[in-house]
């Protein structure tokens, strides 16, 4: 329903950023127009409409933004897996790497039940590091992953094959080399 031209042109390559060498992909400009916030979600919702898993889990920051578009019309409970500090009750952790070294992941403990399937989204799939961590909370809680999503791939990077290493298929609406 949205045709991969016109989804690209509205992901912004921003070189230098977050440091020198990085083309940072942005996608404030999907956001700002409607038109393409609601095509994006539609893909998401269309894929999933029928799909046979029990939440949505968004990852801390713009996985939250379709995250919960998503879990709003497929009508699913939504489980925000959050950077370290901002979640106030009891939480599980997972370490992770970002381009500055070692973070956390977490997530609430109850959040999460032995046989939910759950389906990670995050806005892009670099290393896959987030998503990995997101999908061993996920087991620690006796859960399993539907599946990983996302806007964007960049498979140089590696992610989603390191996903489906760990047995996690991933969707991704487009990819970049
Ligand atoms: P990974 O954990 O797969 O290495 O990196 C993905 C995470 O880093 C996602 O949470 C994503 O928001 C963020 N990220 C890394 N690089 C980019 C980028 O170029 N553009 C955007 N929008 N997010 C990025």
């Amino acid at each position: 329903i949205f045709d991969d031209f016109s989804l690209k042109t509205l992901i912004r390559p921003v070189p230098d950023f977050p440091k020198p060498g990085v083309v940072f992909r942005d996608i404030t400009p999907l956001f700002q127009s409607p038109r393409a916030l609601r095509l994006v979600a539609d893909s998401f919702i269309q894929r999933y409409v029928e799909a046979d898993f029990s939440h949505i889990g968004a990852m801390d920051a713009r996985g939250f933004l379709i995250g919960s578009i998503i879990a709003y019309e497929l009508n699913k409970p939504l489980v925000l897996f959050r950077k370290q500090g901002k979640l106030p009750a009891d939480v599980l952790a997972e370490p992770y790497q970002t381009e500055y070294g070692e973070a956390l992941l977490e997530v609430h403990s109850d959040s999460l039940c032995e046989g939910d399937k759950v389906l990670v989204f995050d806005d892009l799939i670099a290393t896959g590091g987030t998503l990995l961590a997101a999908a061993r909370l996920v087991r620690r809680m006796g859960a399993s992953v539907f599946e990983a999503a996302a806007i964007i791939d960049l498979p140089e990077l590696g992610g989603s094959e390191r996903l489906a290493d760990a047995g996690i298929p991933t969707f991704a609406l487009t990819a970049f080399a």
